[in-house]
Parts: structure tokens; sequence; C-alpha cells
């Protein structure tokens, strides 16, 4: 076993025999386990089932938004599992749903709010449907709008919650085009602004501080879908607009962030937050059944999820005590690494005359082109780059990106207006900024 496993799984046993020692006062019993004589030889095959897939957890896995979880959070969850809380009630999980409150608090205090709504979600997607669940309530019958380049969530949501949708165009860096929101705003029939702090394609971030300055003149309600980027408001080696746009995120209605992306958490751990704390008299409902333990607030009361994860709380708030989120700290120099890695690759391939570098990265996500002829060709030089990467041991992804992303002078012939296939590299691992060049090496060897 490797060493940092073993040290990891002394110290589950240790904490689960503290565990243990808390509930000593009850009568001795034989769990009953069905199947227990063969489990060892099931999880074999579980484990050798799981070779099959992506090194997600190595340097050279440097492809789609996958992060490990911190090691504390593995031991915390699975401490949290000999009693597999449910955060729904009191009733179901008391000292978990505390902690999920005093996690909670953290993140809200990353974006300067003390008093406000909030909880975990199994993920952002069900975050973000509570937000827009709530701004349909607050502005019935009024559209949502989102960048083209927002997650495709909030049109599909939009859709369930039958509230009507449009997309507002991008300027060639993917953020919202401000000339063609104020023109949709125009209209008059806008309930709902949807900023994304750090598009999931490109990461791209809004800018939030022009967009505030819209509502003077058409008000709007503003949320801020912050699912992959929220954490880099801790980050100090942002460029000036991306930085500005993070200076206004507590200027938000609501804000979603996801802990299992950049939060060092397993799946599935999502945060939606509101300024207003009344906003939770839309969930409003009676339960015959549930809230029996205590008259303190019960999370199932401001959710639309019921059942849920007590130990991504537990786990969220460990992680948190061991790296509280404060700007200078560890965890937030984990983001800024993340980023200057991004920055570090993107420049090599920039000085590259194979590759056609995108938009400088405002986060950690570095997108780049193939150098061909057509968009076609380029699009299918870059599906080989990454097959022959992948020979490399070097694990990156595909994203198909608006050729306008891409300087004019590419593809003279094909019309800017189409999308091409590009390579595309979250750096979110500690570890990236130490292997950039290997990746770089491999990347080349690839080609
Ligand atoms: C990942 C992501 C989502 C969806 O969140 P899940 O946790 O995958 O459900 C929504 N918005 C953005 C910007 C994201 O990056």
């Amino acid at each position: 076993m490797n060493q940092s496993l073993t040290r990891d799984t002394e110290m589950l046993a240790e904490a689960l025999d503290r565990l243990e020692r808390e509930f000593s006062g009850l009568p001795r019993y034989t769990p009953e386990v069905p199947g227990q004589t063969c489990m060892a030889s099931v999880l074999a095959e579980a484990a050798q089932r799981l070779g099959d897939n992506f090194p997600y957890f190595h340097p050279l896995y440097a492809g789609q938004m996958l992060k490990p979880p911190h090691p504390i959070a593995r031991a915390a969850y699975a401490l949290a599992m000999s009693l597999n809380p449910n955060n729904h009630a009191l009733d179901g999980g008391r000292a978990s749903s505390r902690m999920e409150v005093e996690a909670v608090r953290g993140i809200a205090a990353m974006f300067g709010w003390t008093e406000f709504l909030g909880h975990l979600t199994s993920g952002g997607t069900f975050a973000n449907l509570e937000a827009l669940w709530v701004a349909g309530q607050m502005t019935p019958g009024k559209k949502i709008l989102a960048s083209e380049q927002a997650h495709y969530t909030h049109s599909r949501i939009s859709s369930v919650l039958r509230l009507p949708f449009a997309s507002v165009p991008t300027d060639p860096c993917g953020r919202m085009d401000l000339a063609a929101l104020e023109s949709a705003l125009a209209a008059g029939d806008v309930g709902t602004v949807v900023v994304t702090l750090g598009t999931t394609a490109t990461g791209a971030v809004d800018p939030l501080d022009q967009i505030l300055r819209l509502r003077a003149k058409h008000p709007f309600r503003l949320h801020v879908d912050a699912a992959y980027g929220g954490y880099f408001r801790l980050a100090s080696n942002l460029d000036s607009a991306a930085q500005r746009a993070f200076d206004h995120i507590g200027e938000a209605d609501s804000i979603v962030v996801d802990p299992h992306k950049h939060g060092l958490q397993p799946y599935g751990c999502g945060c939606i937050l509101f300024r207003d704390p009344s906003m939770g008299r839309w969930y409003k409902h009676d339960s015959p059944y549930t809230y029996f333990t205590s008259s303190e607030l019960h999370l199932g009361e401001i959710s639309l999820e019921c059942s849920r994860a007590g130990a991504s709380a537990v786990a969220l708030w460990s992680t948190q005590r061991l790296l509280p989120l404060v700007r200078g700290g560890e965890f937030s120099r984990g983001l800024e690494r993340g980023r200057e890695a991004a920055l570090r690759l993107h420049s090599i391939i920039a000085s590259d005359a194979r590759f056609v570098a995108g938009p400088t990265p405002e986060l950690d996500i570095v997108t780049w082109a193939v150098r061909a002829p057509s968009i076609a060709e380029s699009s299918d030089l870059a599906q080989r780059v990454f097959d022959g990467a992948a020979q490399h041991g070097l694990h990156l992804a595909l994203a198909h990106l608006p050729a306008r992303f891409f300087p004019r002078a590419e593809w003279p012939c094909d019309a800017q207006s189409g999308n091409v296939t590009a390579l595309r590299s979250v750096l979110m691992k500690p570890e990236h900024l130490a292997w950039v060049d290997e990746i770089a090496r491999r990347l080349r060897e690839a080609l």
C-alpha cells in the first residue's frame, strides 16, 4: 500500500474508534452483514473494473473538470458513513445538519454575506434549479437570460420550470456581450439574468460589474452561476477584468458554487445561496412525518431536495476547518497555482506555430486549436492530437468552440460563425504547475 494511503487509513481508523466511543453507552450487538464472506472478492472485482477509468487523480490527467477530493474530505465522508446521516431533517442528521450550516456560512463569507439563506445540494444543476425556481416565483412569466457560453443546464432548467429562456451572444473571449444584453433588456420582458463567473468550456468570466450597472435602467434579478469559478473569489492573481467581476459577486441575488468542482469534495456537493433570507418563504411546506425532534430549522424546510447526504456536509466542514476559505491561505494558493499553470501552458502553446491559442485563460482552463487550412481539417487534427496524447499518457479534453474565439486570420476561407473542435485542458490540481512542462512535452510528441 502506498505511504499516504496508509497514513490516511490509520487516521480514519482512529477517528472511527473515537466515534464508536461516543456511542459506548449502548448495549453490545452483532451487526448482521449479508454476504460478508464474499465481500473481499467482490471488492477486488470492483477495483479491477475501475481500472478502466481515466487516471483522474494523476497530473497527466489534464482534461475535463475533474479534481481529486482532499484526503480529509474522503476520510470525513467515510467516517460519516458509519452513521449515514440524512440532512433533510434534524431527526436524520442533527450534528451533520449543524455542520452543514457552519460550512455553508463559510462559503457565504467568501462573498461577504453574513445574513443569507443557503444550503448544500446534490450538485450545481440542482442548486441552479433552486435559484431559477425562486427567480420564477419573484418575476412570474418573465424571461431568463444567460450567455451562449453559460452551462446548458439553464435553458434546460427553464424548460422544466416552464420559464421563457433566451441566450445572449458573447464576445470573442466567451464573455457575455454587454451591448447584446442591453438590447435584450430593452424589450422589457426579462426577469432574471444569469451571469457566469467561469464558463465551463473556457473559464470565461462575464463582466458582472458592468452588468450590475444595467440594473439602474432595466431592473432585473441577478443570479451568478459560479459552480466552477466561485472559489476564485479568493485568488489574488486574476487579471483586472475578472477581478472586478469577482469583487462584485456579493451584489448578486443568488449564487451557486460547487464544492465538488474546486472545493476538494467528492460528488455530489453543490451549494445555493440567496442574499435575502426571506426567500425561505417560497419553500414553505407541511411535512406530516419528518420534523419532530426540534423547532430549530430543519434544512429540508429550505431545500427542494428531501434526503441529502449528511456525509457531504461532514466532508465539507472538515475540509474548511483544515483549509479555511480565506485569501492568502493554503486553499487559495492552490487555485492561484492552477491559474499560473494555465497561463504557462497557454504561452507555450501560443509560441508554437503548429497550434492556435484560444483566449487567454481567465481562470485555469486552456483552449487551443491545431493549425490547418480549414476548420474541418483543424477539427480532425484536434481529434488526432487528443488520441495521440492519450497514447503518450497525457489525457486532454476536446471542446466544440465558436471559430470566432480564435484569431480572425485563421481559416480565411471558412465562415467565422461555425464551430471548431479544439483541445481543452483544465489545470485544476495543485500538482499541475510542476507538471506543465511535462504536459507540453508530451503534447508536442503527440503531434
Ligand atoms: C458544472 C457546472 C454546472 C452544473 O453543475 P453539476 O454540479 O455538474 O450539476 C452548472 N454551471 C456551471 C458554470 C458549471 O461549471
